[in-house]
């Protein structure tokens, strides 16, 4: 209340107005005080010129008192007299010769200012004087007497101008009364006033104090056209422009916020101390036991001090947690040339090492492979070359070794390419119409022969009537290698059981044998390339080790399924389903 500009305001107003009425009162009041007596003066000079007319003669006749002769009547005397006034005739020495203040006093010296500065000066002199003892104002009037140029004495009028004085007070009782009522009048002006000029600025305060808040929603109201209506447009372009620049800034950090929120990688905040101070999901979810070890981030990510090169703003690592490879790119944000923070970005490499191992371990598996026909070959042409006296016989052995072996790689190299062909879609699909009985009839006529000669048994079930959309030449080579297989892996006097079922929009196909079969370690990794459970066996009957890895790959292709099932010593089933197109007769 009492730090308000309202009260400030009326405070200095009203001081400014008792200021102002002071100074006029003081000046009004002396200056008609001092008009008044002078108009008092000027009529008791007047009075006492008249009297020294008729007194004169009593101080020229004889030169003595008049009083001094008994039965002489006073002149003075008979003058009336105002209330404490009196009149008093004075000779060259000051002594009384006349007065109508009482005979008493005749022959005495007169003891008075203005009596004595006469005598003294020879000249008229007039003082105005407080009498305690009466309560009142007296103005005493003396002036000189001369006979031809001859002082003779003084007529000194003392008259009261209580009245004078009476009516001043009353004056300036009134001039007070007036000023007391101007300043309340004033003062309840001021505080109208200051409210014209205060509810702006409180206004504009509360604005800017809810704009500090925060809150743009309110703007100031402007009423003038002066300094605060121009205040108040100041203030509400400024919350515009900061509610504008405020909103864009706050999109761009949503912005910023959602990518970095859903962004695949992962990113971790740290403050100088290397301490966690923000991580996103992605980060969270490299992190053991997610947003329990944000705390203890950076030691798993072994971002430390100690592992961190001096002199650099940039470091890279990769680092192996809980069974994943994290790659670690972490960068100093600097600021005014000192380390404010520093920013990781978490990338989980495991499935590209996993591809590049594979691709390594592709790379290092066809060399193998190749090298091994290869070898032999070579072996043996350096046979045929340096023994001269080989028999036909042998020679021919060895020449029918070496094209099996040609074969062999041809046969690789063909898998191999089909395979890239399949997974970069560069083969061409031939799509068209197979009829399921045609397909698995065809296929078990061309493997007869081959299971014939190993003493197996291959047969064929009734098989559904329907057809289906694929490429019959791709499908071949599924049957060729399933029931190859079947074949290849089951002893003499074995079985082989090819057949066929609709189930609902999908055709099922089961190859099984009473072959082998397969260790249950090893049903996960017969799908791979090269993958072969008995490498030798595989090698000496033709196989690549990459039938079933494009078996799978063409009923991929077909939307379909293969899967294998196995039991060592008992047999293998191996199974295939492909969907069925909608609509189409069987
Ligand atoms: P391969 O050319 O060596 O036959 P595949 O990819 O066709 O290569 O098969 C991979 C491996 O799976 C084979 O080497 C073999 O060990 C095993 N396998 C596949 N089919 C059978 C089966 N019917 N019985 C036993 N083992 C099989």
């Amino acid at each position: 209340m009492w730090r308000s500009i309202r009260l400030k305001f009326v405070v200095i107003y009203l001081l400014l107005m008792l200021f102002t009425l002071q100074l006029i009162g003081a000046y009004f009041v002396r200056t008609l005080n001092a008009s008044l007596v002078r108009d008092e003066v000027r009529g008791v000079q007047k009075q006492v010129s008249l009297l020294a007319a008729i007194v004169k003669p009593e101080l020229t006749s004889g030169g003595g008192r008049s009083g001094d002769k008994p039965g002489d009547a006073s002149l003075l005397s008979v003058f009336p007299q105002p209330q404490g006034g009196a009149i008093y005739l004075l000779n060259s020495k000051g002594v009384v010769e006349d007065t109508s203040a009482g005979s008493a006093l005749i022959g005495q010296k007169r003891i008075d200012s203005v009596a004595t500065q006469a005598l003294v000066g020879h000249k008229s002199v007039s003082a105005v004087r407080y009498d305690p003892s009466a309560d009142q104002h007296l103005l005493a009037v003396a002036m000189p007497l001369f006979q031809g140029d001859r002082f003779i004495g003084i007529l000194e009028d003392v008259v009261s101008i209580q009245s004078t004085y009476s009516t001043m007070r009353q004056v300036t009782t009134i001039f007070y009364t007036g000023s007391a009522l101007v300043l309340a009048f004033t003062a309840l002006l001021g505080i109208g006033l200051s409210r014209t000029i205060s509810r702006p600025i409180l206004d504009v305060t509360r604005q800017t104090a809810r704009m500090a808040k925060g809150d743009f929603s309110r703007r100031v109201q402007v009423v003038s056209d002066d300094e605060l209506g121009q205040l108040g447009h100041a203030v509400n372009d400024l919350a515009d422009k900061l509610q504008t620049a405020l909103s864009e800034n706050l999109r761009e950090r949503e912005r910023l916020r959602a990518i970095i929120t859903y962004m695949g990688d992962g990113v971790l905040t740290f403050d100088r101390d290397l301490r966690p101070v923000y991580a996103n999901e992605a980060a969270l979810r490299c992190l053991p036991r997610g947003a329990e070890d944000f705390s203890r981030a950076g030691r798993l990510l072994g971002v430390q001090r100690e592992s961190l090169a001096p002199a650099q703003e940039e470091w890279n690592w990769v680092r192996e947690l809980d069974g994943a490879l994290l790659h670690v790119h972490l960068t100093a944000i600097q600021r005014e040339a000192d380390t404010d923070g520093y920013v990781a970005v978490i990338r989980d490499v495991t499935e590209q090492e996993r591809l590049y191992q594979k691709q390594r371990e592709f790379v290092a598996n066809v060399s193998h492979e190749l090298r091994t026909p290869l070898t032999s070959i070579k072996s043996y042409l350096e046979a045929l070359g340096e023994s001269g006296d080989l028999d036909e016989q042998t020679r021919r052995t060895f020449l029918d070794v070496c094209r099996q072996e040609a074969d062999r790689m041809v046969r690789i190299t063909q898998d191999l390419l089909q395979l890239s062909g399949l997974e970069t879609q560069g083969i061409r699909y031939v799509e068209g119409w197979v009829d399921a009985e045609e397909w698995l009839t065809a296929a078990c006529q061309r493997l007869e022969m081959q299971a014939r000669r190993q003493g197996v048994a291959l047969d064929l079930r009734p098989v559904p009537q329907l057809r289906f959309r694929g490429d019959k030449d791709l499908l071949d080579r599924v049957l060729d290698n399933v029931i190859g297989n079947a074949i290849k892996y089951t002893a003499a006097g074995g079985q082989v059981r090819v057949s066929a079922e609709c189930e609902r929009d999908k055709l099922r196909v089961c190859v099984e044998d009473t072959g082998i079969g397969i260790p249950e370690s090893d049903l996960p990794h017969v799908f791979e390339r090269f993958y072969r459970v008995d490498k030798a066996r595989s090698r000496r009957s033709g196989g690549t080790g990459l039938g079933l890895t494009l078996a799978r790959e063409i009923i991929d292709l077909h939307g379909g399924r293969i899967g294998i099932e196995s039991k060592l010593g008992q047999g293998t089933k191996v199974w295939l389903v492909l969907p069925l197109t909608e609509g189409e007769p069987a």
